[in-house]
């Protein structure tokens, strides 16, 4: 059995694993490895590596920072691979969806390798006579990541490759469900030079998870995951003294206007519904069919969900894998029971569904429920599986009311022939990323990434500017060196001269 350990001072950890979890293939429903669970004590020595570490790479230069930066990319693209497998053996995505996410994990790692010119300041000449002002921006300490399962390679990179850049180093506490792939980015990262102690991962549960945030010489927590547990870290975190941003859970919105190209409706609410099988933040899991699309909407749906095939992630023509544990598909099979109780039409039971794979998988198959209404649980709960549900609202003010309405608010789309009416959807939308005819609106890793509302607490969203100002803080120096004319002694206040 492979045991999965922390990655603490430039080495995998190698003393008493302590407390253990099961790590499952999703497609078989066997233990895979073993991963340590960190205790409080060995959360504290990965953060007293990180301190000690961050104490003279906040004295790299940007050059050698930027050399690391680049040959970690190197390394990275060369083996994606390799992640994308280890992606898929333990979360169960289809491999080409596993080098998807790589490739936008990536995607941020080629924006920090650019960290000289996001990290350059501001100089005004001249601010009173003699008198120079410049604002810099520097390194916070130790930072922590703490990360979902859904995208164990992508998320984390969303933001270790910043922090590092800006000059702090880092404990990342992944998701214990699919550990394997943060080792690997970990002992990769030393390899591409990283000095020791920069990039620690630990393993575990809530229990490391309130070390971080309760540890003082922890500056920030970067959290992913669902929304109560977002809160929580937020709220815990912040009384702590630290910065926080908690992105949390979602519940995205698609709305069809009657004018529409059905077809490319269709094939967005089925890609953005089942890619993953639904375990993505961005998944679109309502479709707001504006009358009268909605018949001949829904027709194309289920038409083109008869041809996905679900399966073992690692077999070629496979289009959507299991669900990541057995807990989860349970849960997931449960709202769908929910749903037709509730009354629901059942199009599509994807609790029926045949997989091209092992039955001991965890397999839910598409599921489509249409006139759900949103007093329904599968409308007011984030299921976080294969599941989608058609709304139908009479008009654009229903729709955007409805969105409006929802606690969430993560991502949404709007599919129209009409820029008139996605203009107007865009500005009045309450949701924070925005997708016209574009079902998953993920922004690239120049822009940042981040909802509204109970998706996200704290200010600031991940990656692009918003993350290197995250990661680093202001100083503005004001000079003046003294020559003859100086001036002398003078009490006042200093005002511009
Ligand atoms: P989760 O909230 O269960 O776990 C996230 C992290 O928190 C994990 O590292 C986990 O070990 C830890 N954790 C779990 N329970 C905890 C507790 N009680 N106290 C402290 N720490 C705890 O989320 P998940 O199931 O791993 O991921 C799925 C969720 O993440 C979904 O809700 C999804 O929408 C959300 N998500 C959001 C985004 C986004 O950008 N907004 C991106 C990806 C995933």
């Amino acid at each position: 059995m492979d045991r999965v350990t922390h990655f603490v001072d430039g080495k995998p950890w190698t003393g008493d694993p302590g407390r253990q979890g099961d790590v499952f293939d999703p497609a078989t429903g066997v233990v895979s490895a073993r991963v340590d669970l960190a205790s409080a004590a060995d959360v504290d020595a990965a953060v007293r590596a990180a301190e000690r570490a961050a104490a003279s790479w906040r004295d790299a230069s940007l050059a050698r920072r930027t050399a690391v930066m680049f040959a970690f990319r190197e390394i990275v693209s060369a083996r994606a691979a390799r992640l994308a497998e280890a992606v898929t053996a333990e979360h169960g995505k289809v491999l080409d969806d596993a080098a998807g996410e790589v490739r936008r994990g990536l995607d941020v790692i080629e924006y920090a390798c650019g960290l000289p010119a996001l990290l350059r300041g501001g100089f005004s000449e001249n601010v009173s006579t003699g008198v120079d002002s410049y604002a810099i921006r520097q390194p916070l300490g130790v930072v922590a990541v703490i990360s979902p399962f859904n995208f164990p390679v992508m998320v984390p990179l969303w933001f270790v490759p910043i922090a590092i850049a800006c000059g702090n180093a880092v404990v990342l506490k992944p998701s214990e469900k699919d550990p394997t792939a943060s080792t690997l980015l970990a002992a990769w990262f030393a390899e591409a030079g990283l000095p020791e102690g920069v990039f620690n991962v630990v393993h575990g549960d809530k229990e490391a998870v309130d070390v971080l945030l309760d540890h003082p010489t922890v500056r920030a927590v970067s959290f992913v995951g669902s929304t109560p547990v977002a809160r929580y870290v937020y709220e815990r975190g912040t009384a702590a003294g630290k910065r926080v941003q908690a992105l949390g859970g979602a519940k995205n919105h698609m709305v069809v206007l009657p004018d529409a190209d059905l077809d490319l409706a269709a094939d967005a609410a089925v890609s953005a519904g089942f890619g993953s099988a639904g375990e993505r933040c961005m998944a679109v899991s309502v479709v707001v069919a504006v009358d009268p699309v909605g018949d001949d909407l829904v027709a194309r749906i289920a038409g083109r969900m008869a041809k996905i095939r679900t399966g073992d992630g690692r077999r070629p023509g496979c289009d959507m894998g299991p669900l990541v544990t057995a807990a989860h598909r349970d849960r997931v099979a449960g709202y769908v029971a929910a749903g037709i109780a509730a009354g629901a039409a059942a199009v599509v039971d994807g609790r029926d569904v045949a997989p091209a794979g092992d039955p001991g998988g965890f397999w839910v198959g598409p599921t489509l429920f249409d006139h759900v209404t949103p007093g329904m649980p599968i409308y007011t709960d984030e299921i976080f599986g294969p599941v989608l549900s058609v709304v139908r609202a009479r008009s654009y003010d229903e729709a955007l009311e409805l969105v409006n309405r929802n606690p969430y608010g993560n991502g949404t789309a709007i599919f129209t022939a009409d820029g008139g009416a996605a203009r107007r959807f865009q500005h009045e939308v309450e949701v924070g990323m925005v997708g016209i005819n574009v079902p998953i609106p993920v922004p690239m890793a120049y822009y940042s990434f981040g909802g509204w509302k109970a998706s996200l607490f704290g200010d600031s969203h991940a990656h692009g500017a918003e993350g290197v100002h995250f990661f680093t803080r202001g100083k503005v120096v004001t000079t003046r060196w003294p020559d003859p004319r100086h001036g002398g002694v003078n009490l006042g206040f200093p005002t511009q001269t």
